[in-house]
């Protein structure tokens, strides 16, 4: 059942309409919401909530409660791949938990907020930005850790990276949901504006992994899941271009590295000459690539998970 949660006038003649998508079967109370498009140019979470609901669908039977997907809380952004709100020059992602009496994206955070809050788990789907490639991974801040860590390890993800309580920024969606004891885990997977089918598949499985722990779907057999690596049990480790240049890719992303290996080299078109050869400092998991070829000096090229050795 499709339900328009918000329906505001804009200027002239259009409107802006926030829609969900409501799957509903048994006499189980339990409520999980999937939302993404926050960022209008992260396409990533469309799949996941198109191939979701198709699934759920085709085995409504199994389900015991809601699952309530909201591909686009930023419809005009995601209707023109534009990553703010188009004409308001704004992240939504920095606005929340909005206002009732604010102005029109003031009160559409709050009215979302509002639909949102007291669901049993919230997904936040994220697909990076158009420069780098993610591996699926949660974001979790360390504040809400504990209560959150036992479940993005059912996500079928390969990282989950537990940010400082400093770093947090408390006008995001997860940050004022979390707030409001409405569990909320960010997802990051893959890369803007593009779809990257294998990871969408793997999120499915997962979220379907933790509807069945959450006791959501009968007799339903999870995929086998991938086992997250933790954040905590090492460090994470930045690598900024030294040059401006073009990068041309010499490791596929997703892997494990080895310290001294060639993870990409910034090349000078103009000379015929390499300007700086990209050198991974550390062993370990390569999570973030840079893969927009473009670089400027200080640009992140890459995150590697280095895992401390007495784990
Ligand atoms: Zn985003």
């Amino acid at each position: 059942m499709t339900k328009t949660i918000i329906s505001e006038g804009l200027p002239v003649d259009e409107q802006l309409l926030i829609r969900k998508q409501t799957i509903q079967n048994g006499t189980g109370n339990k409520r999980i919401c999937i939302v993404t498009g926050t960022h209008g140019d992260e396409l990533e979470g469309q799949y996941v909530c198109f191939e979701l609901i198709r699934r759920l669908n085709e085995n409504i039977e199994a389900l015991d409660g809601t699952v309530d997907v909201y591909p686009a809380l930023n419809p005009l952004g995601v209707d023109s791949v534009t990553r703010g709100i188009p004409t308001f020059d704004l992240d939504m992602n920095r606005i929340f938990p909005g206002d009732p009496r604010g102005h029109l994206i003031e009160h559409t955070a709050w009215q979302i907020i509002q639909d949102l809050k007291g669901a049993d788990m919230v997904i936040d789907i994220h697909a990076s930005n158009i420069f780098l490639r993610e591996m699926p991974q949660a974001r979790i801040n360390v504040q809400m850790g504990k209560k959150l860590i036992p479940y993005a390890q059912m996500l079928n993800i390969d990282f989950i990276w537990v940010h400082d309580a400093a770093t947090v920024l408390e006008s995001t969606l997860a940050h004022s949901l979390n707030v409001l004891k409405t569990p909320t885990i960010v997802i990051e997977m893959g890369i803007g504006m593009r779809i990257t089918l294998d990871y969408g598949n793997r999120l499915v499985d997962g979220i379907l992994n933790l509807m069945k722990n959450m006791k959501m779907l009968k007799g339903f057999k999870p995929a086998e899941m991938s086992k997250p690596r933790l954040s905590t049990t090492g460090e994470v480790v930045f690598l900024n271009a030294e040059s401006s240049g073009i990068i041309i890719p010499t490791v596929s992303h997703s892997v494990n590295v080895r310290k001294g290996d060639l993870l990409c080299r910034i090349v000078d078109p103009f000379e015929g000459v390499v300007l700086q050869d990209v050198l991974s400092p550390v062993d370990g998991l390569l999570f973030t690539l840079r893969t927009y070829p473009v670089v400027y000096e200080g640009s992140l090229i890459a995150r590697i998970f280095s895992e401390k050795s007495d784990q």
